[in-house]
């Protein structure tokens, strides 16, 4: 957008236009000196680099009371003239004396006022004082409204990077000509990804703490701290702090001593990583399918298998009891039959940090539980994961193992076989940041799921995930289920129409028992979660999913029903 050869088109557009129309602009000069006394009106605007400018446009209110905000603007003081002016966008003539001058561009984002803050930072966070303003741009095309600055600095920015040449004549081709089409209008359509990394500002802030103390390595203030913030978060005594969620949990299963010849209780309706710790150490998983009210393990078959396994050899020694999407399993009786059978319980939380269960957390039931914070999930620190426990030796066992299982004492001791599985003083100083974050998260991605539902919940077999009533869901990601033999698109039909927009969607997980690794393995089901598999569809559900952005997903999938 700063070549020379736009300035060149500036240059002689405007100039061709400001001698060629001048019989016109006098006309509206002369117009204007009748209507309000003061045709022409100048106001300081921002300017490339965020150096002011003067800019030049007729009239059209009876006092002084131009607005860049048109929100601000009251109707009445708009004169008949003026409306005229406004329709046919006449009003904006005289900027082509600003892009004459070289202080403003005819494609650009629109130069703002300096009284306004919010939108003056953030442009400066994206970089959008970079370029010239324009007379018009994206936003403009899209009829973007000025009270929404975040929305506003984000697709100026999106059109500064992804401005080619072409872009110029059709911007101003569509503002002369276009009737406001909205989304019809787009350029580079940024990827919306299924549940992308959502800063919260204040990382910075906290890493350059963890740069500046030099505690840049695997032990450090940070990692304490986002260990006891977690720990207390959760309710629970203790939280180990690790590389990964996967790494978690093969350190509860190693610390819990489950090895050879143990029996694992596992969801078959969830991610692999749920599920391959027990194969690390070389015990017996057995799957268990879902029940349909929160989609997470049924407690009905997971006592049928109980009894079957204990007539049939040894007793499982635990289960591994996973929450999926955001919501909590059904807790309390899974906790009662684990408890009465002398079963132990580890939860799988990677997806359900910020749910509750009752009025705790997910998480804090069992033994021990884990959490994740990898790009996906609902906080990330790039990578890393969590175990939390009241079990104090269990927490001190599982942070030996992590670093290697190095024996108290300066030389090199190990009795046993230990993991390089420590997290980083760096990445857990973005974790806090991030868990600051975590309450806001879960009202976006609550919000994000209730606006789908408003969107496509009238249409025939489309049927959205449950929230049990033991607790509230953070809906991590947005589940929905279709019925093909009521008429509905397939799943797949669905996730294909919306990569044609660049648009990331997913189907729900692939059942353990279904995978090819977990093919021998003993699974106990009733079907759920193979048809959730069938019918499943997960939207994108980016915490940070702008209006416009949810609205045209929602517009592309309903003109396939
Ligand atoms: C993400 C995830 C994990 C694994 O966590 P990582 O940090 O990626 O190793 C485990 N279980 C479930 C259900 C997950 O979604």
């Amino acid at each position: 957008m700063n070549s020379p050869l736009i300035r060149l088109f500036d240059f002689s557009f405007a100039l061709v236009g400001l001698v060629a129309g001048f019989p016109l602009l006098l006309l509206l000069y002369l117009f204007g000196l009748l209507d309000t006394g003061k045709p022409l009106f100048r106001q300081k605007r921002v300017g490339r680099h965020q150096i002011p400018f003067i800019l030049w446009k007729f009239r059209t209110m009876k006092k002084n009371t131009e607005s860049v905000a048109s929100h601000l603007v009251d109707p009445a003081s708009i004169t008949s003239f003026g409306k005229l002016l406004r329709k046919t966008k006449l009003d904006e003539v005289p900027q082509l004396w600003n892009v004459l001058k070289g202080e403003m561009s005819l494609v650009g984002p629109r130069p703002c006022l300096f009284s306004q803050k919010d939108l003056l930072t953030e442009r400066q966070n994206q970089n959008v004082f970079d370029v010239r303003p324009g007379v018009t741009g994206l936003a403009q095309i899209q009829n973007v409204d000025m009270s929404r600055p975040k929305e506003l600095a984000r697709l100026d920015a999106q059109m500064i990077r992804h401005f080619r040449l072409p872009d110029f004549f059709r911007f101003i081709f569509l503002t002369l000509f276009g009737r406001g089409q909205g989304d019809a209008v787009n350029i580079g359509p940024e990827r919306i990804y299924l549940s992308p990394p959502h800063l919260s500002g204040e990382e910075g802030t906290y890493l350059q703490d963890a740069l500046k103390s030099n505690w840049i390595g695997p032990v450090g203030p940070h990692v304490r701290r986002f260990e006891r913030e977690m720990a207390s978060l959760l309710q629970v005594e203790k939280a180990v702090s690790v590389n990964s969620g996967t790494a978690a949990l093969h350190l509860i299963l190693r610390a819990l001593n489950i090895g050879p010849g143990d029996i694992v209780l596992c969801s078959s309706f969830t991610f692999v990583a749920s599920v391959n710790p027990v194969l690390y150490v070389g015990a017996q998983p057995v799957l268990i399918d879902s029940e349909t009210t929160s989609w997470n393990l049924d407690p009905d078959l997971l006592e049928k298998a109980i009894e079957d396994l204990k007539n049939k050899g040894p007793k499982p020694k635990a289960l591994i009891l996973v929450h999926l999407y955001g919501q909590s399993a059904n807790l309390e009786r899974i906790q009662a039959i684990c408890e009465r059978e002398n079963i132990l319980l580890i939860e799988d939380a990677a997806e359900a940090l910020g749910a509750t269960y009752g009025n705790r957390c997910p998480g804090s039931f069992g033994v021990a539980g884990f959490l994740s914070f990898n790009g996906n999930k609902i906080i990330t620190t790039s990578g890393g994961g969590m175990i939390v426990t009241n079990d104090p030796e269990l927490a001190t066992q599982t942070r030996y193992l992590a670093a290697q299982a190095k024996d108290p004492g300066t030389s090199y001791e190990h009795s046993v076989m230990g993991y390089n599985y420590s997290f980083s003083n760096v990445l857990a100083a973005i974790g806090r940041a991030q868990l600051k974050a975590l309450p806001g998260r879960v009202i976006q991605k609550r919000e994000v799921f209730r606006k789908y539902q408003k969107g496509l919940g009238d249409l025939p077999g489309i049927t959205f995930m449950p929230e049990a009533s033991w607790g509230k869901s953070t809906r991590w990601l947005s589940c929905l289920l279709l019925n093909p033999r009521e008429g509905t698109p397939e799943p797949m039909e669905v996730i294909e129409e919306l990569e044609k927009f660049n648009i990331e969607s997913r189907p729900l997980w692939k059942p353990m028992h279904q995978q090819i690794i977990y093919r021998e393995t003993p699974f106990y089901g009733n079907g759920v979660a193979d048809d959730l598999y069938d019918r499943g569809l997960c939207l994108p559900s980016p915490s940070d999913l702008s209006p416009t952005q949810q609205d045209h997903i929602i517009e592309i999938i309903r003109r396939l029903f």
